[in-house]
Protein backbone atom coordinates (compact mmCIF):
# COMPACT_ATOMS: atom_id res chain seq x y z
CA UNK A 1 0.00 0.00 0.00
CA UNK A 2 2.77 2.13 0.87
CA UNK A 3 6.73 2.62 -0.27
CA UNK A 4 9.26 5.32 1.73
CA UNK A 5 11.80 5.25 -0.85
CA UNK A 6 12.73 8.92 -0.48
CA UNK A 7 11.72 11.55 1.78
CA UNK A 8 9.80 13.97 -0.92
CA UNK A 9 8.43 10.89 -2.82
CA UNK A 10 5.52 11.14 -0.37
CA UNK A 11 3.64 7.48 -1.31
CA UNK A 12 4.48 6.52 2.45
CA UNK A 13 2.50 7.27 5.47
CA UNK A 14 5.28 5.63 8.35
CA UNK A 15 7.35 2.81 9.34
CA UNK A 16 5.25 0.06 7.09
CA UNK A 17 6.00 1.86 4.12
CA UNK A 18 9.50 2.64 5.51
CA UNK A 19 9.93 -1.18 5.89
CA UNK A 20 8.85 -2.07 2.28
CA UNK A 21 10.75 0.75 0.84
CA UNK A 22 14.10 -0.73 2.40
CA UNK A 23 13.05 -3.97 1.66
CA UNK A 24 12.97 -3.29 -1.81
CA UNK A 25 16.40 -1.71 -1.75
CA UNK A 26 17.97 -4.31 0.36
CA UNK A 27 16.42 -6.84 -2.75
CA UNK A 28 18.17 -4.51 -5.32
CA UNK A 29 21.51 -4.34 -3.71
CA UNK A 30 21.58 -8.17 -3.12
CA UNK A 31 19.93 -8.50 -6.95
CA UNK A 32 16.99 -11.02 -5.63
CA UNK A 33 14.76 -11.07 -8.44
CA UNK A 34 11.94 -9.06 -7.00
CA UNK A 35 9.38 -7.17 -8.61
CA UNK A 36 7.19 -4.62 -6.46
CA UNK A 37 3.54 -3.67 -6.92
CA UNK A 38 1.97 -0.76 -4.91
CA UNK A 39 0.02 1.98 -6.00
CA UNK A 40 0.10 5.59 -7.35
CA UNK A 41 -1.61 7.59 -4.81
CA UNK A 42 -2.18 11.11 -6.55
CA UNK A 43 -1.80 12.75 -3.04
CA UNK A 44 0.32 11.50 -0.21
CA UNK A 45 -0.06 11.06 4.01
CA UNK A 46 -0.16 14.22 5.67
CA UNK A 47 2.50 16.72 6.16
CA UNK A 48 1.26 17.87 9.75
CA UNK A 49 2.09 20.58 11.81
CA UNK A 50 0.35 22.04 14.75
CA UNK A 51 -0.40 25.92 14.15
CA UNK A 52 0.05 29.12 16.49
CA UNK A 53 -3.17 28.53 18.51
CA UNK A 54 -2.07 25.08 19.26
CA UNK A 55 -4.38 23.01 16.82
CA UNK A 56 -3.18 20.68 14.19
CA UNK A 57 -3.41 21.31 10.71
CA UNK A 58 -2.94 18.72 7.61
CA UNK A 59 -1.89 19.64 4.26
CA UNK A 60 -1.53 16.28 1.50
CA UNK A 61 1.54 16.87 -1.01
CA UNK A 62 0.66 15.84 -4.46
CA UNK A 63 3.17 12.98 -5.53
CA UNK A 64 5.79 14.26 -7.56
CA UNK A 65 5.96 12.39 -10.95
CA UNK A 66 9.66 13.19 -11.86
CA UNK A 67 10.72 9.80 -11.01
CA UNK A 68 8.49 7.79 -12.53
CA UNK A 69 8.08 6.55 -16.09
CA UNK A 70 4.87 4.75 -17.62
CA UNK A 71 4.77 1.49 -18.59
CA UNK A 72 3.29 0.39 -22.00
CA UNK A 73 0.86 -1.87 -20.63
CA UNK A 74 -3.03 -1.94 -19.97
CA UNK A 75 -5.36 -3.75 -18.19
CA UNK A 76 -8.54 -3.84 -16.17
CA UNK A 77 -9.88 -4.16 -12.61
CA UNK A 78 -13.68 -4.15 -11.66
CA UNK A 79 -14.58 -1.57 -9.19
CA UNK A 80 -17.82 -1.55 -8.00
CA UNK A 81 -19.17 -3.07 -11.13
CA UNK A 82 -17.70 -1.05 -13.04
CA UNK A 83 -14.28 -1.89 -15.45
CA UNK A 84 -11.40 0.71 -14.77
CA UNK A 85 -8.93 0.14 -17.11
CA UNK A 86 -5.28 0.90 -15.72
CA UNK A 87 -1.72 1.21 -15.80
CA UNK A 88 1.30 1.29 -14.29
CA UNK A 89 4.83 3.91 -13.59
CA UNK A 90 7.90 2.37 -13.12
CA UNK A 91 10.03 4.08 -10.20
CA UNK A 92 13.18 5.01 -11.83
CA UNK A 93 16.55 5.68 -10.28
CA UNK A 94 16.00 5.25 -6.20
CA UNK A 95 15.75 1.09 -6.33
CA UNK A 96 17.38 -1.19 -8.66
CA UNK A 97 14.31 -3.93 -8.85
CA UNK A 98 11.50 -3.41 -10.88
CA UNK A 99 8.31 -1.31 -8.13
CA UNK A 100 5.17 -0.44 -10.55
CA UNK A 101 3.23 1.72 -9.11
CA UNK A 102 -0.69 1.05 -10.72
CA UNK A 103 -3.04 3.71 -11.85
CA UNK A 104 -6.28 4.51 -12.87
CA UNK A 105 -5.85 5.67 -16.66
CA UNK A 106 -8.81 7.67 -16.88
CA UNK A 107 -9.32 10.67 -14.45
CA UNK A 108 -12.84 9.70 -13.29
CA UNK A 109 -11.38 6.50 -12.18
CA UNK A 110 -8.79 8.47 -9.64
CA UNK A 111 -11.07 8.56 -6.84
CA UNK A 112 -10.09 4.96 -6.36
CA UNK A 113 -5.58 6.43 -5.73
CA UNK A 114 -6.68 10.02 -4.69
CA UNK A 115 -5.20 9.81 -1.12
CA UNK A 116 -2.98 7.30 0.71
CA UNK A 117 -5.28 6.03 3.67
CA UNK A 118 -7.73 8.30 2.48
CA UNK A 119 -11.32 7.59 2.46
CA UNK A 120 -13.42 5.67 3.89
CA UNK A 121 -13.85 1.90 4.26
CA UNK A 122 -15.15 0.96 1.16
CA UNK A 123 -12.19 3.57 -0.10
CA UNK A 124 -10.17 1.33 1.32
CA UNK A 125 -11.39 -1.70 -0.16
CA UNK A 126 -11.87 -0.33 -3.84
CA UNK A 127 -7.95 0.29 -3.37
CA UNK A 128 -7.39 -2.78 -1.89
CA UNK A 129 -8.79 -4.41 -4.95
CA UNK A 130 -6.94 -2.34 -7.74
CA UNK A 131 -3.72 -3.27 -5.43
CA UNK A 132 -4.07 -7.12 -5.28
CA UNK A 133 -6.15 -8.23 -8.08
CA UNK A 134 -4.57 -5.11 -10.43
CA UNK A 135 -1.08 -6.50 -9.18
CA UNK A 136 -1.87 -9.80 -10.66
CA UNK A 137 -3.24 -8.44 -13.38
CA UNK A 138 -0.03 -6.02 -14.26
CA UNK A 139 1.89 -9.00 -14.22
CA UNK A 140 0.27 -11.18 -16.34
CA UNK A 141 -0.06 -8.01 -18.90
CA UNK A 142 3.87 -7.49 -18.69
CA UNK A 143 3.89 -11.38 -19.47
CA UNK A 144 5.94 -12.29 -15.92
CA UNK A 145 4.71 -15.67 -14.16
CA UNK A 146 6.10 -14.98 -10.40
CA UNK A 147 6.66 -18.36 -8.72
CA UNK A 148 5.99 -16.72 -5.05
CA UNK A 149 3.89 -14.06 -4.01
CA UNK A 150 4.32 -12.32 -0.99
CA UNK A 151 1.58 -10.70 0.51
CA UNK A 152 3.20 -8.20 2.81
CA UNK A 153 0.66 -6.89 5.22
CA UNK A 154 -3.17 -8.43 4.62
CA UNK A 155 -3.90 -4.69 2.45
CA UNK A 156 -2.41 -7.25 -0.68
CA UNK A 157 -4.71 -10.01 -0.08
CA UNK A 158 -6.82 -9.91 -3.01
CA UNK A 159 -3.98 -11.03 -5.17
CA UNK A 160 -4.74 -14.58 -3.60
CA UNK A 161 -8.27 -14.12 -4.90
CA UNK A 162 -7.83 -12.96 -7.88
CA UNK A 163 -5.00 -16.51 -8.57
CA UNK A 164 -8.02 -18.66 -7.38
CA UNK A 165 -10.40 -17.31 -9.47
CA UNK A 166 -8.20 -17.31 -12.27
CA UNK A 167 -7.39 -21.00 -11.28
CA UNK A 168 -3.49 -20.42 -12.17
CA UNK A 169 -2.08 -23.46 -9.79
CA UNK A 170 -5.75 -25.63 -10.63
CA UNK A 171 -7.65 -27.56 -8.54
CA UNK A 172 -11.51 -28.70 -8.77
CA UNK A 173 -12.86 -27.16 -6.23
CA UNK A 174 -12.06 -23.97 -3.75
CA UNK A 175 -10.57 -26.53 -0.99
CA UNK A 176 -7.88 -27.77 -3.90
CA UNK A 177 -7.32 -24.49 -5.49
CA UNK A 178 -6.15 -23.19 -2.26
CA UNK A 179 -3.96 -25.86 -1.27
CA UNK A 180 -2.65 -25.56 -4.40
CA UNK A 181 -2.29 -22.02 -4.55
CA UNK A 182 -0.44 -21.67 -0.86
CA UNK A 183 2.79 -23.03 -2.28
CA UNK A 184 3.13 -19.91 -4.02
CA UNK A 185 2.38 -17.73 -1.27
CA UNK A 186 3.89 -16.30 1.98
CA UNK A 187 2.34 -13.97 4.37
CA UNK A 188 3.97 -11.12 6.85
CA UNK A 189 1.21 -10.05 9.76
CA UNK A 190 2.67 -6.82 10.79
CA UNK A 191 0.26 -5.41 13.64
CA UNK A 192 -0.81 -6.89 16.87
CA UNK A 193 -3.46 -4.64 17.82
CA UNK A 194 -6.61 -6.30 17.53
CA UNK A 195 -7.57 -3.00 15.66
CA UNK A 196 -5.25 -2.76 12.62
CA UNK A 197 -6.16 -6.04 11.32
CA UNK A 198 -8.80 -5.26 8.47
CA UNK A 199 -12.42 -6.25 9.04
CA UNK A 200 -15.01 -6.09 5.80
CA UNK A 201 -18.33 -7.45 5.64
CA UNK A 202 -19.10 -10.02 2.71
CA UNK A 203 -21.36 -7.65 1.39
CA UNK A 204 -18.91 -5.24 0.88
CA UNK A 205 -16.69 -7.19 -0.83
CA UNK A 206 -18.82 -8.47 -3.06
CA UNK A 207 -20.26 -4.90 -4.04
CA UNK A 208 -16.49 -3.51 -4.65
CA UNK A 209 -15.01 -6.55 -6.11
CA UNK A 210 -18.00 -8.68 -7.78
CA UNK A 211 -16.49 -9.58 -10.79
CA UNK A 212 -14.28 -11.77 -8.78
CA UNK A 213 -16.95 -14.15 -8.57
CA UNK A 214 -16.93 -15.67 -5.46
CA UNK A 215 -20.00 -16.78 -3.32
CA UNK A 216 -20.54 -15.71 0.42
CA UNK A 217 -19.49 -18.93 1.12
CA UNK A 218 -16.34 -19.30 -0.61
CA UNK A 219 -15.22 -15.88 0.73
CA UNK A 220 -16.18 -17.17 4.32
CA UNK A 221 -13.72 -20.06 3.65
CA UNK A 222 -11.02 -18.02 2.93
CA UNK A 223 -11.28 -15.14 5.33
CA UNK A 224 -14.29 -16.00 7.84
CA UNK A 225 -17.24 -13.92 7.78
CA UNK A 226 -16.24 -11.00 8.36
CA UNK A 227 -14.28 -11.32 5.90
CA UNK A 228 -10.65 -10.62 7.73
CA UNK A 229 -8.07 -9.47 5.87
CA UNK A 230 -5.37 -11.35 8.15
CA UNK A 231 -7.11 -14.58 8.15
CA UNK A 232 -7.44 -15.04 4.31
CA UNK A 233 -3.37 -14.19 4.39
CA UNK A 234 -2.89 -16.82 6.83
CA UNK A 235 -5.15 -19.45 4.45
CA UNK A 236 -3.60 -18.41 1.38
CA UNK A 237 -0.03 -18.64 1.95
CA UNK A 238 2.15 -21.87 2.71
CA UNK A 239 4.46 -20.06 5.83
CA UNK A 240 3.44 -16.83 7.34
CA UNK A 241 5.77 -14.47 9.37
CA UNK A 242 5.32 -12.37 12.49
CA UNK A 243 8.09 -9.37 12.49
CA UNK A 244 10.27 -9.71 15.68
CA UNK A 245 10.86 -12.93 18.00
CA UNK A 246 8.49 -11.97 20.21
CA UNK A 247 5.98 -10.67 17.96
CA UNK A 248 5.99 -13.97 16.79
CA UNK A 249 4.87 -15.44 20.10
CA UNK A 250 1.99 -12.50 20.37
CA UNK A 251 1.01 -13.19 16.63
CA UNK A 252 0.75 -17.09 17.30
CA UNK A 253 -1.37 -16.94 20.71
CA UNK A 254 -3.24 -13.94 18.37
CA UNK A 255 -4.26 -16.59 15.60
CA UNK A 256 -3.56 -20.06 17.04
CA UNK A 257 -7.95 -20.63 16.58
CA UNK A 258 -8.10 -20.05 13.06
CA UNK A 259 -8.08 -23.19 10.78
CA UNK A 260 -6.16 -23.99 8.10
CA UNK A 261 -3.52 -21.22 8.86
CA UNK A 262 -0.04 -20.75 7.73
CA UNK A 263 2.34 -22.12 10.55
CA UNK A 264 4.14 -18.68 11.41
CA UNK A 265 7.55 -18.08 11.88
CA UNK A 266 9.36 -14.42 12.75
CA UNK A 267 11.83 -12.66 10.62
CA UNK A 268 12.31 -10.17 12.62
CA UNK A 269 12.55 -6.02 10.61
CA UNK A 270 15.58 -4.74 9.65
CA UNK A 271 16.76 -0.68 7.82
CA UNK A 272 18.46 0.13 5.21
CA UNK A 273 22.25 0.86 6.26
CA UNK A 274 22.89 2.79 2.87
CA UNK A 275 19.51 4.68 3.86
CA UNK A 276 20.35 5.33 7.23
CA UNK A 277 23.44 4.47 8.65
CA UNK A 278 25.39 7.60 8.57
CA UNK A 279 28.48 7.87 6.22
CA UNK A 280 30.54 9.33 8.91
CA UNK A 281 29.68 6.29 11.30
CA UNK A 282 30.84 3.37 8.63
CA UNK A 283 34.17 5.60 7.98
CA UNK A 284 34.82 6.06 11.60
CA UNK A 285 34.93 2.25 12.62
CA UNK A 286 36.57 1.27 9.39
CA UNK A 287 38.43 -1.62 10.17
CA UNK A 288 41.80 -0.88 9.14
CA UNK A 289 42.25 1.88 12.34
CA UNK A 290 43.30 1.35 15.61
CA UNK A 291 40.91 1.52 18.54
CA UNK A 292 41.63 4.65 19.50
CA UNK A 293 41.46 6.46 16.51
CA UNK A 294 38.20 4.85 15.94
CA UNK A 295 37.02 5.80 19.32
CA UNK A 296 37.82 9.34 18.71
CA UNK A 297 36.66 9.49 15.20
CA UNK A 298 33.69 7.98 16.36
CA UNK A 299 32.88 10.61 19.17
CA UNK A 300 33.78 13.61 16.43
CA UNK A 301 30.80 11.61 14.24
CA UNK A 302 28.78 11.96 17.15
CA UNK A 303 29.16 15.86 17.64
CA UNK A 304 28.79 16.82 14.20
CA UNK A 305 25.81 15.03 13.96
CA UNK A 306 24.17 16.32 17.10
CA UNK A 307 25.37 19.76 15.80
CA UNK A 308 23.38 19.48 12.72
CA UNK A 309 19.92 18.30 14.41
CA UNK A 310 20.43 20.77 16.89
CA UNK A 311 20.49 23.47 14.16
CA UNK A 312 17.64 22.05 12.32
CA UNK A 313 15.78 22.13 15.87
CA UNK A 314 16.67 25.45 16.13
CA UNK A 315 15.51 26.58 12.95
CA UNK A 316 12.23 24.89 12.43
CA UNK A 317 10.96 24.93 16.26
CA UNK A 318 13.03 28.14 17.20
CA UNK A 319 14.47 26.48 20.38
CA UNK A 320 17.96 26.23 20.82
CA UNK A 321 19.41 23.63 22.93
CA UNK A 322 22.34 23.09 23.95
CA UNK A 323 25.53 21.17 22.77
CA UNK A 324 27.19 19.93 25.62
CA UNK A 325 23.84 18.50 27.30
CA UNK A 326 22.02 15.11 26.93
CA UNK A 327 19.55 15.14 24.17
CA UNK A 328 16.72 12.27 24.00
CA UNK A 329 14.46 12.31 21.03
CA UNK A 330 11.22 10.42 20.46
CA UNK A 331 9.55 10.87 16.69
CA UNK A 332 6.61 8.72 16.17
CA UNK A 333 3.34 8.04 14.43
CA UNK A 334 0.62 8.61 17.24
CA UNK A 335 -0.87 5.67 18.31
CA UNK A 336 -1.68 5.83 21.71
CA UNK A 337 0.06 2.17 22.42
CA UNK A 338 2.91 4.30 21.83
CA UNK A 339 2.93 6.83 24.91
CA UNK A 340 4.99 9.20 23.40
CA UNK A 341 4.13 11.86 26.65
CA UNK A 342 4.58 9.22 28.73
CA UNK A 343 8.14 11.01 30.31
CA UNK A 344 5.83 14.20 30.18
CA UNK A 345 3.66 12.34 32.69
CA UNK A 346 4.98 13.23 36.68
CA UNK A 347 6.14 17.32 37.01
CA UNK A 348 7.76 16.01 39.49
CA UNK A 349 10.37 14.01 38.21
CA UNK A 350 10.39 16.16 35.04
CA UNK A 351 11.89 19.12 36.72
CA UNK A 352 14.76 17.27 38.64
CA UNK A 353 15.45 15.89 34.93
CA UNK A 354 15.74 19.24 33.32
CA UNK A 355 17.54 20.33 36.14
CA UNK A 356 20.24 17.43 35.69
CA UNK A 357 20.35 18.90 31.82
CA UNK A 358 18.22 16.55 30.08
CA UNK A 359 16.65 18.10 26.88
CA UNK A 360 13.59 16.52 24.77
CA UNK A 361 12.87 16.70 21.33
CA UNK A 362 9.88 15.17 19.84
CA UNK A 363 8.11 14.85 16.48
CA UNK A 364 5.33 12.83 14.95
CA UNK A 365 1.79 12.73 13.19
CA UNK A 366 -1.45 11.23 13.49
CA UNK A 367 -4.07 10.21 11.04
CA UNK A 368 -5.98 13.08 10.13
CA UNK A 369 -8.98 11.45 11.11
CA UNK A 370 -7.53 10.00 14.37
CA UNK A 371 -8.29 12.66 17.70
CA UNK A 372 -6.78 11.15 20.03
CA UNK A 373 -3.73 10.56 17.84
CA UNK A 374 -4.29 14.50 17.09
CA UNK A 375 -4.54 15.53 20.73
CA UNK A 376 -1.05 13.92 21.95
CA UNK A 377 0.16 15.73 18.76
CA UNK A 378 -0.90 19.00 20.24
CA UNK A 379 -0.01 18.02 23.63
CA UNK A 380 3.37 17.52 22.68
CA UNK A 381 3.52 21.01 20.99
CA UNK A 382 1.84 22.36 23.93
CA UNK A 383 5.08 20.70 26.34
CA UNK A 384 7.40 22.67 24.41
CA UNK A 385 5.75 26.18 25.34
CA UNK A 386 5.35 24.95 28.65
CA UNK A 387 9.24 23.61 28.93
CA UNK A 388 10.64 26.46 27.01
CA UNK A 389 14.47 25.64 26.30
CA UNK A 390 14.02 21.78 27.53
CA UNK A 391 11.50 20.55 25.03
CA UNK A 392 11.00 20.96 21.46
CA UNK A 393 8.57 20.10 18.97
CA UNK A 394 9.17 19.49 15.22
CA UNK A 395 6.53 19.89 12.81
CA UNK A 396 6.18 17.65 9.80
CA UNK A 397 7.98 14.05 10.79
CA UNK A 398 8.92 12.54 7.45
CA UNK A 399 11.54 10.24 6.37
CA UNK A 400 14.37 13.84 6.27
CA UNK A 401 13.50 14.48 9.60
CA UNK A 402 13.57 11.20 11.06
CA UNK A 403 17.08 10.38 9.72
CA UNK A 404 18.38 13.86 10.97
CA UNK A 405 17.04 12.84 14.52
CA UNK A 406 18.10 9.20 14.62
CA UNK A 407 21.35 10.09 14.16
CA UNK A 408 21.40 13.23 15.58
CA UNK A 409 20.40 12.90 19.61
CA UNK A 410 22.21 10.84 22.21
CA UNK A 411 19.61 8.60 23.16
CA UNK A 412 16.65 7.29 21.61
CA UNK A 413 13.46 6.86 23.60
CA UNK A 414 10.98 3.87 22.81
CA UNK A 415 7.85 3.22 25.54
CA UNK A 416 5.03 1.30 23.77
CA UNK A 417 2.69 -0.92 25.56
CA UNK A 418 3.69 -4.20 25.45
CA UNK A 419 3.57 -5.98 23.43
CA UNK A 420 2.03 -3.62 21.11
CA UNK A 421 4.95 -2.87 19.16
CA UNK A 422 5.54 -5.52 16.62
CA UNK A 423 9.17 -4.29 15.63
CA UNK A 424 9.46 -0.88 15.56
CA UNK A 425 12.53 0.73 13.09
CA UNK A 426 13.26 4.10 14.30
CA UNK A 427 15.84 2.43 17.00
CA UNK A 428 17.42 0.42 15.00
CA UNK A 429 18.36 3.66 12.55
CA UNK A 430 19.69 5.10 15.68
CA UNK A 431 21.45 2.01 17.17
CA UNK A 432 22.87 2.12 13.69
CA UNK A 433 23.91 5.39 13.99
CA UNK A 434 25.42 4.91 17.65
CA UNK A 435 22.81 6.57 19.00
CA UNK A 436 21.89 3.84 21.84
CA UNK A 437 18.11 2.94 22.53
CA UNK A 438 16.51 3.55 25.85
CA UNK A 439 13.43 1.56 25.51
CA UNK A 440 10.65 -1.39 26.52
CA UNK A 441 11.90 -4.84 26.28
CA UNK A 442 9.07 -5.08 22.82
CA UNK A 443 9.35 -5.18 19.53
CA UNK A 444 12.61 -5.58 18.08
CA UNK A 445 14.43 -4.57 21.78
CA UNK A 446 14.37 -8.04 23.08
CA UNK A 447 16.68 -8.98 20.05
CA UNK A 448 19.17 -6.67 20.98
CA UNK A 449 19.63 -4.99 24.32
CA UNK A 450 22.11 -5.72 26.47
CA UNK A 451 21.26 -3.88 29.67
CA UNK A 452 23.96 -1.16 30.06
CA UNK A 453 25.98 -2.07 27.32
CA UNK A 454 23.92 -1.54 23.70
CA UNK A 455 21.57 0.84 25.39
CA UNK A 456 19.17 0.27 29.08
CA UNK A 457 15.32 -1.91 28.86
CA UNK A 458 12.74 0.60 30.90
CA UNK A 459 11.92 -2.03 33.76
CA UNK A 460 11.32 -5.78 32.99
CA UNK A 461 7.95 -7.32 31.57
CA UNK A 462 5.90 -8.96 33.42
CA UNK A 463 4.51 -11.73 31.01
CA UNK A 464 0.98 -11.46 32.94
CA UNK A 465 0.58 -7.91 31.12
CA UNK A 466 1.08 -9.20 27.64
CA UNK A 467 -2.81 -9.78 26.96
CA UNK A 468 -3.59 -6.64 29.39
CA UNK A 469 -7.34 -4.82 28.63
CA UNK A 470 -7.47 -1.50 28.73
CA UNK A 471 -8.82 -1.31 32.17
CA UNK A 472 -5.07 -1.93 32.91
CA UNK A 473 -3.53 0.71 31.27
CA UNK A 474 -3.06 3.22 33.57
CA UNK A 475 -1.55 1.16 36.13
CA UNK A 476 0.55 -0.10 33.42
CA UNK A 477 1.62 3.05 32.67
CA UNK A 478 3.09 4.56 35.85
CA UNK A 479 4.56 1.43 36.67
CA UNK A 480 6.63 1.95 33.37
CA UNK A 481 6.90 5.63 33.73
CA UNK A 482 8.26 5.62 37.40
CA UNK A 483 10.93 2.49 35.93
CA UNK A 484 11.84 5.38 33.08
CA UNK A 485 12.86 7.62 35.36
CA UNK A 486 14.61 5.34 37.67
CA UNK A 487 16.55 4.28 34.51
CA UNK A 488 17.11 7.74 33.75
CA UNK A 489 18.78 8.88 37.05
CA UNK A 490 20.85 5.88 38.26
CA UNK A 491 21.98 4.61 34.96
CA UNK A 492 21.63 6.60 31.59
CA UNK A 493 22.41 10.17 33.27
CA UNK A 494 25.57 8.70 35.10
CA UNK A 495 26.63 7.09 32.01
CA UNK A 496 26.49 10.11 29.78
CA UNK A 497 28.56 11.79 32.35
CA UNK A 498 31.46 9.67 31.68
CA UNK A 499 32.84 9.94 27.99
CA UNK A 500 34.73 6.86 28.14
CA UNK A 501 31.88 4.90 29.25
CA UNK A 502 29.07 6.63 26.74
CA UNK A 503 31.95 5.85 23.87
CA UNK A 504 31.92 2.06 24.41
CA UNK A 505 28.17 2.27 24.82
CA UNK A 506 27.97 4.06 21.29
CA UNK A 507 30.40 1.57 19.96
CA UNK A 508 28.33 -1.08 21.26
CA UNK A 509 25.18 -0.36 19.55
CA UNK A 510 26.78 -0.19 15.88
CA UNK A 511 28.02 -3.26 16.07
CA UNK A 512 25.37 -4.75 17.52
CA UNK A 513 22.59 -3.38 14.59
CA UNK A 514 24.81 -3.04 11.47
CA UNK A 515 24.28 -6.38 10.47
CA UNK A 516 21.26 -7.82 12.87
CA UNK A 517 19.24 -4.45 12.23
CA UNK A 518 20.02 -4.23 8.72
CA UNK A 519 17.22 -4.96 5.83
CA UNK A 520 19.99 -6.68 3.78
CA UNK A 521 20.28 -9.19 6.81
CA UNK A 522 16.59 -9.22 6.79
CA UNK A 523 15.96 -9.90 3.14
CA UNK A 524 18.76 -12.48 3.08
CA UNK A 525 16.02 -14.32 5.65
CA UNK A 526 12.66 -13.61 3.92
CA UNK A 527 15.01 -15.80 0.40
CA UNK A 528 16.40 -18.57 2.55
CA UNK A 529 13.20 -19.49 5.10
CA UNK A 530 10.37 -18.12 2.77
CA UNK A 531 10.95 -17.16 -0.59
CA UNK A 532 12.97 -20.14 -1.46
CA UNK A 533 13.55 -22.72 1.55
C1 LIG B 1 11.61 4.71 10.58
C2 LIG B 1 10.40 5.54 10.44
C3 LIG B 1 9.20 5.15 11.03
C4 LIG B 1 9.06 3.89 11.84
O1 LIG B 1 9.47 4.13 13.15
P1 LIG B 1 8.90 3.25 14.36
O2 LIG B 1 9.99 3.21 15.35
O3 LIG B 1 8.61 1.90 13.82
O4 LIG B 1 7.69 3.94 14.86
C5 LIG B 1 8.08 5.95 10.87
N1 LIG B 1 8.13 7.10 10.16
C6 LIG B 1 9.29 7.52 9.59
C7 LIG B 1 9.28 8.80 8.84
C8 LIG B 1 10.44 6.76 9.71
O5 LIG B 1 11.57 7.18 9.13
Amino acid sequence: MEYGLESGFTIYAGGLGVLAGDHVKSAGDLRVPLIAIGLLWDEGYTRQAVNQAGGVDDFHPKTPRDLLRRLDARFEVTVQGKSVPCTAWRVEHIVSVPLYLIEPIHEEDRWITQRLYGGGEEDRVAQEVLLGVGGVRLLSALGIRPEIFHFNEGHAVFAGLELLRENRFGGDNLAERVNNLRTHVVFTTHTPVAAGNEVHSLELLRKVGADLGFSDEDLGYVGGNPFSMTVAGLRMARIANAVAELHGDTARKMWKDVERAAPIVHVTNGVHPGTWQDARIRAALAPDKDRGTQDAQLAEARAAMKDELITAVGKRAGVHFRRDQILIGFARRAASYKRADLILGDHHQLSELFGRGVQLVFSGKAHPKDIAGKSVVSRLAAAAREFPGHVAFVNAYDMELGALLTRGVDVWLNNPRRPLEASGTSGMKAAMNGVPNLSILDGWWPEGCRHGETGWKIGDPDPSDDAFSEVDAPRIDSRDRASLYRVLFDEVLPAYADRGHWTSIMRASVAMSSWRFSSDRMVEEYVRNLYWP
